[in-house]
């Protein structure tokens, strides 16, 4: 049968499968919540996007904070591919994945000054540096390390992606970036210090974008700084234009592809001659993840049904900070359907999955996939009402594997000291 997602996740009769297994068989053994990922999934995204930019010298760097768990960095380091990264703990995942550290770019507004030594001293290919301070603090650890750091400016181009505010990042007004007007200054800058080699130019406008064509604003902007630069005699080796790719959250969505992508940056990019990196987070894995939960109860408030379920905010958040749509899905087809919010166990009204939506008319202990949250599903979890961490499962083919176990109790509070 088709599947309404991907290949990966379809119904066979009425049982919800992951590659060649029945959902509900990996939920019985692992319990829920559950976050359960397609490798084959993850792996037929890779070879989209390798596919896209074959013509083109082209780095693809995993933006590490869509998904970080180590079994899921490692597909993406066996497979060629760079790492993305925000922080210093991305980072150390990075390198216990085996990513070689000449294919780590790092963007971030706030690095500290630990995070900076420690990216310096690992090598890494480029600093995607944000402020004329970084510049500053950045030149001066390599100086007391002995080493010279490679630099990229991060520039703001303000185009509108014309996604979610708090997912667009290359406003004007927000805070990423250098502004175009000052990145020439930036770059001067960068050019006298001693211990900074100057790398490449960065951008990144946002995430969940669903038309291409807000790239080419941003890359024609970058294109022209670039030769800015070169007429004043600063080469650069990269463009690289960031993440942020769309990707299918309804059945009906059709987001662009990574070939969309290829053919709108690529004819620009090529007048440069200048290498080129992505850095794709979502579109790589959000597809290829679900989040299983178990319905604990049932409750009618006049007109409003309520599905309870053992999954919250704490393990999802994107629907309470995003107000952000995902499709669920029975595990076990049921007959007839009921409209119902789906709602989690938490003590906040935020802490929902669906509102009156049209869903299989599940009992108490039936299962429920939320599906396409594979990306800022697991890595955006916390603690909150102090519940343990969801377990996650790798499916490939005919086995699954924990690739991450369900946090304990124990787990909750082995840092925590007491004082008498
Ligand atoms: C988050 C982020 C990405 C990835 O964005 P997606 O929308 O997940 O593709 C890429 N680059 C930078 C600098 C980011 O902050």
């Amino acid at each position: 049968m088709e599947g309404l997602f991907s290949r990966f996740f379809y119904f066979s009769r009425d049982s919800l499968m992951c590659e060649n297994i029945p959902v509900s068989d990996i939920v019985k053994k692992t319990g829920t919540p559950v976050y359960i990922y397609s490798k084959s999934a993850i792996l037929e995204k890779i070879n989209q996007y390798k596919e896209a930019f074959k013509d083109y010298p082209t780095l693809i760097c995993y933006a590490a904070k869509a998904n970080s768990n180590i079994s899921v960095l490692k597909i993406f380091q066996e497979n060629g591919l760079g790492l993305d990264i925000v922080s210093g703990g991305e980072l150390y995942r990075g390198l216990k994945a085996g990513f070689n550290p000449q294919k780590i770019v790092y963007a971030g507004v706030g690095k500290t000054d630990e995070e900076l030594k420690q990216a310096i001293e690992a090598g890494i290919l480029s600093f995607n540096v944000e402020s004329l301070m970084e510049l500053d603090v950045l030149d001066s650890i390599a100086e007391s390390l002995g080493k010279k750091a490679n630099v990229s400016i991060r520039i703001n181009p303000d185009v509108n992606p014309k996604t979610h505010p708090y997912i667009s990042t290359g406003l004007k007004k927000s805070k990423f970036g250098i502004d175009m007007e000052d990145a020439l200054k930036a770059y001067r800058t960068a050019s006298k210090k001693k211990n900074l080699n100057i790398v490449g130019i960065h951008c990144h406008i946002g995430s969940q974008i669903m038309d291409v064509s807000p790239y080419r604003e941003a890359v024609e902007k970058t294109v022209e700084l670039v030769f800015k630069l070169k007429k004043e005699g600063i080469n650069l080796s990269h463009i690289d234009i960031g993440g942020g790719l769309g990707i299918k959250y309804r059945p009906e969505d059709s987001p662009p592809s990574p070939q969309d992508l290829a053919e709108m940056v690529i004819p620009i990019v090529k007048e440069t001659g200048l290498k080129l990196i992505i850095e794709p987070g979502r579109s790589l894995i959000g597809e290829a993840g679900i989040l299983v939960s178990q319905v604990l109860f049932l409750k009618d408030k006049g007109e409003k049904h309520f599905i309870i379920i053992d999954a919250g905010m704490n393990d999802l958040l994107r629907p309470a900070v995003y107000n952000a749509y995902h499709h669920i899905l029975p595990v076990e087809k049921k007959g007839e359907t009921v409209t119902a919010d789906i709602v989690g166990p938490i003590c906040e009204t935020g802490d929902f999955f669906a509102v009156d939506r049209e869903i299989d008319n599940v009992s108490r202990g039936d299962y429920l996939a939320v599906m396409s949250a594979g990306a800022y599903g697991f890595s955006m979890s916390s603690n909150y009402n102090s519940r343990p961490r969801a377990a996650e499962i790798l499916v490939e083919k005919d086995s699954f594997h924990t690739v991450r176990k369900r946090e304990t109790y124990e787990d909750l509070i082995k840092l925590e000291e007491e004082v008498m």
